[in-house]
This record gives C-alpha cells, structure tokens and sequence, in this order.
C-alpha cells in the first residue's frame, strides 16, 4: 500500500481517526474528511510524525455540492486508491412510534446518503484507472436488529445490501468493495448516541470488553493488504464475550 493514497470520511474520532493512522503507519498518504475543522487540523499534527502527505477537507457528507466541490479539488491533485466510507452515526435507541423524525433523517441522509454520494464521486475515476479499494464501515446491526435499534440498524443493513450491489456494479474491474461490520466499539459512539449522556453511554459496553477502533482499523489494513484477485466481500468483527 506503500505511497498509495486514501480518503477517509469521519477522521476526526474513533475508527476513522485509527484508520488515519494504521494507514499512515504502512505509508498511505491520507485525505481526511469530517465537519469538525479544529479536530482535524490537530490530527494533520499529530499525523506529521509520518512520512506520508495529509491533506484535510471539512465536509459534512450530507451536502452533495460540497462533496462535488472537494472531489473535484481532489481529482485534480491525487489518485485515489482506497475510500473509506466511515461517516455514520447513531441517535437515540427507542420504539418507532416514540421516534424522533430529525435523528432518523440525520442518520439515513449520513449513514445510507452521505456513502452514496462519496462513492458516487469516487467510483467513476477508479473505473477510469481501473483499480481501487472501497472499504464500507456497516455494522453488526446490519445483519441483527436489536430492541430500539431501528433506524440504525436498517441504516446499516443498506450498508451491506448497497456494498454488495457496488460489488456487482464493479464486476469485471480491479475495484474491490469491503463491508466491514463491527460489534461494539469503545469510541465517540454511544456518547454521540446519547446525546453525552455518561451513564447510557457506558452501560452500552457492560458485561464485555468492547472493540477499540484500533482493532477494527488493524482489520481494515488486512483487508486492504489481500492480494489483488482476493476480495474480503464482508467482515463480522466482534467483542468476544458480546451477546
Ligand atoms: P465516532 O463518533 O467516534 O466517529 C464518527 C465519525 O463520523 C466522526 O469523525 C464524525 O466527525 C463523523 N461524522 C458524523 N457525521 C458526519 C457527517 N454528517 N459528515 C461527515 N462526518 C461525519 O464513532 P465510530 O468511530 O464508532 O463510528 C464510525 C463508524 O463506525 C460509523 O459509521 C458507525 O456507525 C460505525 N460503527 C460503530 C460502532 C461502535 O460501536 N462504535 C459499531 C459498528 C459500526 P465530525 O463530527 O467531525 O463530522
């Protein structure tokens, strides 16, 4: 992977900010992407102990001009090799009829939406160099909705069914797609869930250890290193002792 160069969305926090690094520890120039500007300027900081090139973009993946506006910019200065589609988030954990609509829009236009219009500005250029590695972050509630998990979980099954039909739309090329999957992982997740709320935040993780986006980042670069004929369609990682 050596000189190739990535677009990681949501690097500000969690599993993109580990991919930011893991990527950058096997010598993967990065184009980070995420709202928070102050949160990515930090890491281009922390990031400059690498000898790869890291350039930063404050995007909401919810806004379609702005993605095109950055994608242009992108295209005109580098070759991306691998997309990262991480952006996501869950709100609230309820039953339909009690459901906020606004957190269900801001899940299904970031988590199903945003993906979309990334990878619709990314896939055209890797079909025109015909090589490239889209890594998909879905989730173990894609494939098991749990109570109160709704939207969320329905979110991440489009995930899975959207990395599968990129797959397809691919065969014949050298572009790879990865849905990633994981269980709980210990990040910004559950806060952001619960609004801050400490004590719901935690009892997410009770009973197991949870993921550290670290694991699911050292999977991700596993992933991305399989030789080019291999394709790890789907990944479901989990804490051990989760139920
Ligand atoms: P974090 O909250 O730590 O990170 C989420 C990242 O997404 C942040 O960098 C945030 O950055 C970014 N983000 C959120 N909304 C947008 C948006 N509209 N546009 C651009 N960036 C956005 O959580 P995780 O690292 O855990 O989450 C990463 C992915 O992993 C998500 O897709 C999540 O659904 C998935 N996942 C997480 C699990 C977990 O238990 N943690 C389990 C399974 C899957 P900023 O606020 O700066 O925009």
């Amino acid at each position: 992977m050596q000189n190739q160069t990535a677009v990681v969305t949501g690097a500000t926090s969690g599993i993109g900010q580990a991919c930011a690094f893991a990527l950058a520890e096997q010598g993967v120039n990065l184009i980070l992407m995420a709202r928070r500007a102050e949160r990515l300027a930090a890491l281009k900081d922390e990031l400059s102990q690498y000898p790869v090139t890291v350039e930063t973009y404050v995007l909401d993946v919810r806004e379609l001009d702005k993605i095109n506006e950055v994608f242009a910019d992108v295209d005109a200065k580098h070759k991306v090799d691998i997309l990262i589609n991480n952006a996501g988030l869950a709100l609230g954990l309820g039953n339909i009829d009690e459901g906020r609509i606004e957190q269900w829009e801001q899940m299904i236009d970031t988590n199903i939406k945003g993906l979309l219009y990334v990878s619709r500005a990314v896939i055209p250029k890797m079909r025109e160099q015909n090589s490239g590695h889209i890594v998909n972050i879905g989730s173990m509630a894609g494939g098991i909705t749990y109570p109160g998990g709704n939207v969320y979980c329905a979110s991440k099954s489009a995930v899975h069914t959207l990395s599968e039909a990129m797959n397809l739309d691919l065969v014949g090329t050298n572009i790879r797609v990865s849905n990633v999957a994981p269980g709980a992982a210990n990040t910004e997740f559950s806060k952001v869930r619960f609004d801050g709320n400490e004590t719901q935040a935690d009892a997410v993780y009770e009973g197991f250890t949870p993921l550290g986006a670290e694991d699911i980042a050292d999977l991700i670069v596993y992933i991305l290193n399989a030789p080019a004929h291999v394709n790890i369609q789907h990944t479901l990682v989990m804490p051990t002792a989760q139920r």
